[in-house]
């Protein structure tokens, strides 16, 4: 897509790529675009006023040369020589006056414009629907969050501006040139083709650099952004590659330096160009002039060919800047299509008009023959049902893919059903508060992400109120409180960029004390699938273990100890629940979990072991049989008995 464009003759050529990316300007658009400006409507009518006092009080220096001329050197008359003087300092200064208001007025608008548009997007983005972000290009966002809608400000400060200063300018000049003369006016119009010539020449040459350099602009961003990045600069160490991005850095650079050269030349030729041009205007003027007054008795007066001349270089821009409007016009409703096409984005999940707000939540969830597809084509999940009561925990396992995030992913309603239902404490969740749903979910999802900030600042970021003790619970349970005390600066430890100078565990740990201080009824455990070192891990398990006992839970789990912590396991395969129940059964029934079990937890080892401290853990809780759910009564060796 086009960017704003270099301003200015440079800015006012189209290239084939924006005519083809032409929008439809139709009056829906048009009218929408000035829906913006109603609630400025005043302030606009006064900047009109300003624009129209400025461009005539411009103009009318021109028009007093002739009588300073005429009547004051000519007539030889010192007194109306000194007041025309005077007249016409002043009203150039008036009209530099004006310009001022008027141009702080229409920087006011255009501020505000955007001020709502920027704020409009940003609380539409925030709504949009996690397959947005999924499937848009980041940069594609920050654009049009940023370039485009501040494009929109240069159409109200520019485009407009010029429209109306210029018409007004042109119509007032041109009528005054007639009403003097209307030969000359007339040859003074004949002569304009001669500078709007040269100077589309040289505009469109220099787009082509702006455009040349702008692409060569993006490069250098692109490269500084992939090396400069903190996985980027890994990856270039790692492989060695200083040297050969540095040339590619280089390269781009030297291009972009001779390219901005190259265009500030384009620009100074394009001046001489139009000054010698230019001229050939007032000689013109200057020669029929004399030849209507010497040859044929004309009434013209010296000063009369003098306002002549004054005017018609009054009129080279206005005419100019009139004959590129529509470019500039079209580039501007380019940003504007752009704007709208987010604006009319539909919000995809949205709080129900009539939303159910329980009292209190139980964190229980019934999925019930739920089908669902990221892009309405590929069946992600198919006819999944299961129920997890309040205070228990499930276990979701299975292959990679095969749908287990994509089934926690539609608790929160991060998504929503193709068909069947998902319900939260008894309640359809699409009839439910959205914040009260997300209030009561707590997800610790398998990619942790920490703000740049410290510890606090994001503990914080779940409980604003949170005091110094709630959060060193929260560590304390999340296992995670002797590496901040450890810290020199404990709690007041900055996190970094993503949270990357935590190691994975630490930073999982993290977000366990965030998600505890949101206090959800559900909590929601991904587990992290890459390679955690052992005692990481065993430290996340301590902390993870007896949270699932004391309130409802879901885990999707890649580790055979998370497994067994829970009171029911889902197996899950191609988006369908093939097997459920607990370990002891489904390991001997020869299917996808003991497939599962011998191959992607590969902990037939130690099982045993397993066994066994759950066996002490066991014994040293006091647990009865009766409170474990998953007690397999078969089975003599289930160690859920042997308490
Ligand atoms: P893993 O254990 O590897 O995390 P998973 O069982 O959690 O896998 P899901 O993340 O639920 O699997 O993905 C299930 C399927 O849905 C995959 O085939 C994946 O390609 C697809 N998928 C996941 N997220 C999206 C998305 N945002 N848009 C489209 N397809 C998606």
């Amino acid at each position: 897509m086009p960017h704003p464009g270099g301003h200015g003759p440079g800015g006012h050529y189209m290239t084939e790529e924006e005519k083809a990316a032409q929008p439809k300007i139709t009056k829906a658009l048009v009218k929408r675009v000035f829906s913006y400006l109603t609630p400025y409507w005043k302030q606009f009518v006064l900047v009109l006023v300003c624009i129209a006092l400025s461009s005539v009080f411009g103009l009318l220096p021109s028009i007093l040369t002739g009588k300073i001329i005429d009547e004051g050197l000519i007539g030889r008359d010192l007194r109306l020589l000194i007041t025309y003087i005077v007249a016409s300092l002043t009203v150039t200064l008036l009209s530099n006056l004006i310009g001022v208001a008027e141009s702080y007025i229409n920087t006011w608008i255009a501020q505000h414009i955007t001020f709502d548009m920027r704020n409009q997007m940003f609380r539409h983005l925030q709504k949009m629907s996690q397959r947005f972000f999924t499937s848009n290009n980041q940069g594609d966002i920050i654009t049009r969050m940023t370039s485009d809608i501040s494009g929109v400000e240069s159409v109200i400060t520019n485009t407009f501006k010029s429209i109306l200063s210029n018409t007004i300018t042109l119509v007032f000049a041109l009528a005054a040139m007639f009403q003097k003369n209307w030969i000359l006016a007339l040859l003074g119009i004949a002569v304009i083709p001669l500078f709007v010539l040269p100077t589309r020449k040289a505009g469109k040459t220099r787009w082509t650099i702006t455009r040349e350099a702008q692409e060569a602009n993006d490069e250098v961003n692109g490269i500084l952004n992939e090396t400069l990045s903190v996985s980027g600069q890994l990856l270039v160490k790692l492989f060695g590659k200083e040297d050969e991005e540095y040339e590619k850095y280089e390269n781009v650079n030297n291009r972009m330096i001779k390219l901005n050269i190259k265009e500030r030349m384009a620009g100074r030729w394009f001046f001489v160009v139009l000054n010698t041009v230019t001229s050939i205007g007032p000689m013109l003027l200057y020669l029929v002039g004399g030849i209507l007054i010497m040859q044929y008795n004309s009434d013209l007066t010296v000063g009369d060919i003098t306002v002549m001349v004054a005017l018609l270089g009054k009129t080279y821009m206005p005419v100019n800047s009139l004959l590129n409007i529509q470019v500039d016009w079209m580039r501007s409703m380019a940003m504007f299509t752009r704007v709208f096409e987010y604006f009319d984005m539909p919000v995809e999940i949205e709080n129900p008009e009539n939303p159910v707000i329980p009292k209190a939540s139980t964190g229980e969830v019934e999925f019930s023959h739920v089908n669902f597809s990221y892009d309405g084509e590929r069946q992600i999940l198919k006819d999944v049902s299961f129920k997890l009561n309040s205070g228990k925990s499930i276990a979701i396992v299975g292959p990679s893919g095969s749908g287990k995030s994509t089934i926690i992913n539609l608790i929160p309603r991060l998504y929503d059903v193709n068909s069947g239902s998902v319900t939260f404490d008894g309640v359809d969740v699409r009839e439910l508060d959205l914040a009260f749903l997300r209030k009561n979910v707590g997800v610790v999802s398998q990619e942790t992400y920490l703000f740049n900030g410290t510890i606090r600042d994001n503990l914080q970021y779940a409980d604003p109120e949170a005091t110094e003790e709630d959060m060193i619970n929260a560590l304390k349970k999340a296992n995670i409180y002797d590496f901040v005390a450890s810290q020199e600066k404990g709690l007041d430890t900055e996190v970094g960029n993503r949270g990357l100078k935590l190691s994975g565990g630490e930073k999982q740990r993290i977000s366990i004390a965030r998600v505890l201080l949101k206090d959800p009824a559900l909590l929601i455990f991904d587990e992290a699938t890459s390679a955690l070192d052992s005692i990481s891990e065993s430290k996340i398990q301590e902390a993870i273990e007896p949270i699932i006992k004391e309130r409802t839970s879901i885990l999707i789990a890649h580790r055979l100890s998370t497994v067994l912590a829970a009171d029911e396991i889902l197996v899950v395969k191609d988006g369908e629940v093939v097997e459920r129940g607990q370990h002891k059964k489904l390991v001997k029934a020869g299917g996808v979990y003991t497939e599962l079990y011998t191959t992607q937890f590969n902990r037939a080892d130690t099982l045993e072991d397993e066994e066994l401290r759950l066996k002490e853990k066991v014994a040293s809780s006091g647990y009865t049989e009766g409170e474990r759910t998953w007690v397999d009564p078969e089975d003599p060796e289930d160690p859920g008995r042997l308490s």
